[in-house]
């Protein structure tokens, strides 16, 4: 899948990846594939990654087949597919009094959205992450650099980093995909700046994972054995079956009313009483929900970038890619297909720059233009996904206003979003040419 060089003589572009996780790893495959220097600065010693699943929808896979086709080749072998028939199912948590009442259709489940406009592909974020990973060249991770500053230096015409463990490194463009709590969204809008540090969403989530006859003892096969989400005031219960249909997972939602005691940590240790409080007088089932966690559970506060939006994703050589740039909470579930959307862009971006094949001045100015033009294509967008996803968690908890709690108009918001998320086209915003460079004669999933 080797692309060749827009010009044989030119050196090749240095780029520094700030952050080895999904985004990070994807946007150097690209950059390499395009005959760029791409090389990723991680700050953990190894690959890291949970063994939690995620899933890609149809229209980021047509993306990241113009990164890469390995990377959706890939993706094929170790991905579980939601088929032409599936759906999501919504029931009300809240009003069923009796068991038989809370698994009948006909009283209780709020609405089913069909899920296969969004075409997902689900796999365990660790195994993509690792068959990422061997796809790059030796050499093209370094491990154990956690970046602490970087300048943008004037005189050298080159950026610098600055790690911790006190080395430096320099660089043509710096891409900082260094997630939500970014250092390089720090470093380029000021320590200052409210947007350099996430804020809390006002909603936790508690997760755990049972044997799925313990939850379809729990909930009901029919319930345990597909993707079901409980709907009520203040939270919502979402059960889906893992490694194939072995295990539940179970993920409570809870709006929370005060600031998280730890902005710092986003996980505090709590007993699973809380759990229990929060479902108080719900049905049944969902009452009993506490009784399949342990004893101390852990308590994570999400957290996004609604509050605080960045004002710019790029200033100078350096921008902002993934969830450094648009970390969002995950009612949409598609932060990591928005961060495929941005390494197309800026993949291609850099590529037409590698291709006049400048130097000096014109280089860095060249290089300035397609950080800001990637800024012009990313910023509504990068809004947009963690606005919507916020909005999508209220309406779950029955607290927004538009869609109370009518199952109706709930039904219709989600599709509504779920379009908007699938039939985007990231060129919209682009020179007809930088669309060219990027898809050839391919058709982009817009309308799909
Ligand atoms: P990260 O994954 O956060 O990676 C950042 C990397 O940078 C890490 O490796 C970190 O160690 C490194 N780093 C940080 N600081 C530094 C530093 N100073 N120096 C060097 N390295 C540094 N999205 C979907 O599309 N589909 C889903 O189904 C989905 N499900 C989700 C479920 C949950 C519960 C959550 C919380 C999120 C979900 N998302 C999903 C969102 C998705 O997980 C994120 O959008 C995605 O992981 C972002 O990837 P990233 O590479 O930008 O950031």
């Amino acid at each position: 899948s080797e692309k060749i060089n827009g010009n044989g003589s030119a050196r090749p572009l240095d780029v520094a990846v700030v952050g080895g996780g999904i985004i990070g790893v994807m946007t150097a495959i690209g950059l390499r594939r395009r005959g760029i220097n791409a090389i990723i600065y991680e700050r953990a010693q190894t690959w890291h990654e949970v063994s939690a699943g995620f899933a890609f929808t149809g229209a980021a896979r047509v993306w990241m087949q113009s990164i890469d086709p390995a990377l959706v080749e890939l993706l094929a072998n170790i991905s579980q597919k939601t088929d032409a028939s599936s759906s999501n199912a919504y029931w009300n948590g809240y009003h069923p009094r009796t068991v038989e009442d809370a698994l009948d259709e006909s009283k209780s489940l709020l609405f089913r959205t069909p899920t296969n406009n969004l075409s997902f592909w689900g796999c365990v974020r660790s195994q993509f992450l690792k068959g990422m990973a061997d796809m790059l060249p030796e050499g093209a991770t370094v491990f154990g650099k956690q970046l602490l500053n970087y300048v943008d230096d004037e005189q050298s015409g080159k950026v610098v980093l600055h790690f911790k463990d006190g080395t430096t490194a320099e660089t043509d463009v710096l891409l900082g995909c260094d997630g939500i709590h970014s250092v390089t969204r720090k470093v380029l809008l000021g320590a200052d700046h409210p947007a350099s540090r996430a804020g809390f969403s006002h909603t936790v989530t508690y997760r755990t994972m049972v044997p799925i006859d313990v939850g379809i003892k729990a909930l009901g096969e029919k319930v345990a054995t597909c993707a079901c989400n409980h709907l009520g005031p203040n939270a919502d219960l979402l059960v889906y079956p893992v490694m194939s249909g072995t295990l539940l997972n179970i993920a409570v939602f809870a709006y929370e009313e005060p600031d998280f005691p730890d902005p710092d940590r986003m996980t505090v240790q709590i007993d699973r009483t809380d759990i229990k409080k929060l479902f108080d007088g719900w049905s049944p089932q969902l009452a009993d929900i506490w009784k399949l966690y342990p004893e101390k559970v852990v308590k994570w506060g999400i957290y996004d970038l609604e509050a605080n939006p960045p004002p710019t994703y790029a200033e100078g050589r350096a921008c902002l890619v993934g969830d450094a740039a648009h970390a969002s909470t995950p009612y949409l579930g598609v932060g990591a297909c928005t961060g495929v959307e941005d390494a197309l862009v800026i993949c291609t971006l850099l590529e037409s720059v590698q291709q006049k094949a400048l130097s000096g001045e014109a280089l860095k100015e060249g290089l300035q233009d397609a950080l800001q033009t990637y800024n012009a294509a990313r910023l509504d967008r990068g809004r947009w996904i963690h606005h919507h996803s916020r909005q999508m968690g209220q309406m779950y908890h029955w607290r927004y206003g538009p869609t109370g709690r009518d199952p109706e108009r709930m039904k219709k918001k989600l599709e509504e979003n779920w379009s908007a998320v699938v039939n985007y086209d990231i060129f919209a915003e682009l020179s007809p040419e930088v669309r060219e460079l990027a898809m050839g004669g391919q058709v982009a999933p817009v309308g799909a």
